[in-house]
């Protein structure tokens, strides 16, 4: 029997309206697996709770938090509350307290999925993006307000300790995947005392534990250029926090956008829950009109799945999002069709229902091993 407490969080906007639809594979999978069950807890932590608050969540929420064995995100932002509030006071402090050091993209070409690229097939690279420190940090301040002489510092806080487990994340990743090249994003000809710090160490990682591993080192200019150029040479990519984030959202944006890119908060050590996410946010554009992609958030939730070690019910679920756009009868605007958020996800857990009727399972079972 595998049991597994999961706090979710659907937050603002197409938040609500996407996790709606994980929440319903989740439940399909739940009726149909006998050795499953999961007890999930909803938490209003967003910008209503704000106003109404004066927070973005109880004093208590990280405590909260704790107890639980994944946590499952949806999406934050509100015209109502400055963006820096809703991250620094929600997202932020659940990554750092809870040492979710790595930030987890996978970026792959989906069926039925054109890219914007002329040759954009066959992509299937996975990102590591620091995720705790480095130019994410509140450490700086601001003087002379409103004054001719005004001026902010920002500081960037590389550790060898926080340089050196993203890069044997990456690295372990790579070697239990069976993949061959390392691509480190840097810009240490320019950024010369952090970034010099990053190459030092990723270098050393490398040739201290993994000497089977190449490593590519490239420079965040030239990276960008590479990705749209040649996106299939890529295995994994091991970013610092800034470069990782942009880096991820150019990745999600050759692979088919926003709505199919799911991502993983991770705590290797287990010690803390990780957080499950998809890469886009609130969408205030499209909030509340039902049409936002669910694709990202019910992959996020396989990607939770998978970290609590029940892979093989994440390729479950990944197997019914193929087949739902290789098929191509439901997509939503974002991909090219008029399906609501509803529709697609039904049609995902329709698709998981037909597995366990087909009796596929034991195949896609097998394949996990
Ligand atoms: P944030 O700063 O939190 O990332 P944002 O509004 O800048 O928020 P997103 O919310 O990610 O960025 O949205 C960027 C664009 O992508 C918007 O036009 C939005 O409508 C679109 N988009 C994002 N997610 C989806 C989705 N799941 N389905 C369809 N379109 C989406």
């Amino acid at each position: 029997m595998t049991e597994f407490t999961i706090a979710i969080i659907p937050g603002d906007g197409i938040g609500i309206e996407v996790m709606e639809e994980a929440l319903k594979v989740l439940k399909v999978l739940e009726e149909h697996e006998q050795d499953f069950v999961l007890t999930m807890e909803e938490f209003p932590w967003n910008s209503d709770y704000y106003v109404a608050n004066g927070r973005m969540m109880p004093e208590n929420g990280l405590e909260t938090l704790q107890a639980f064995d994944a946590i499952l995100f949806g999406a934050i932002g509100d015209a109502r509350v400055p963006d820096d509030v809703t991250v620094w006071e929600l997202i932020m402090p659940i990554r750092k307290r809870f040492q979710q050091y790595v930030n987890f993209r996978p970026v792959k070409s989906l069926p039925g999925i054109k890219s914007p690229l002329a040759s954009g097939d066959d992509i299937d690279f996975v990102i590591f993006r620091e995720n705790a420190e480095g130019e994410y940090s509140d450490s700086g301040g601001r003087m002379f307000d409103s004054q001719a002489s005004e001026l902010a510092i920002q500081n960037t806080v590389m550790t060898r300790g926080g340089i050196e487990r993203i890069a044997i994340a990456a690295c372990d990743y790579a070697v239990k995947n069976g993949k061959k090249k390392l691509t480190s994003a840097t810009k240490s000809n320019a950024v010369i005392h952090a970034m010099k710090l990053w190459d030092e160490h990723v270098k050393r990682v490398v040739a201290e534990g993994y000497p089977g591993l190449e490593l590519e080192s490239a420079y965040i200019d030239a990276l960008v250029a590479y990705f749209v150029q040649r996106p299939q040479t890529f295995e994994v990519v091991v970013a610092s926090n800034l470069f990782g984030d942009i880096l991820s959202d150019l990745g999600s944006g050759i692979v088919g956008g926003l709505g199919l890119s799911p991502s993983a908060n991770i705590n290797p050590e287990k010690k803390y829950p990780s957080m499950f996410e998809p890469v886009h946010g609130s969408a205030p554009d499209i909030a509340g009109k039902g049409i936002a992609n669910p694709i990202a958030q019910i992959w996020s939730a396989a990607l939770l799945l998978e970290h609590l070690g029940r892979e093989d019910l994440s390729i479950i679920i990944i197997k019914a999002i193929e087949k739902v756009l290789i098929e191509g009868e439901v997509k939503t605007a974002d991909i090219g069709g008029s399906a609501t958020t509803k529709q697609m996800g039904s049609a995902i857990a329709e698709k998981i229902k037909e597995q366990y009727v087909t009796g596929e399972m034991g195949s896609l079972m097998h394949e996990t091993n």
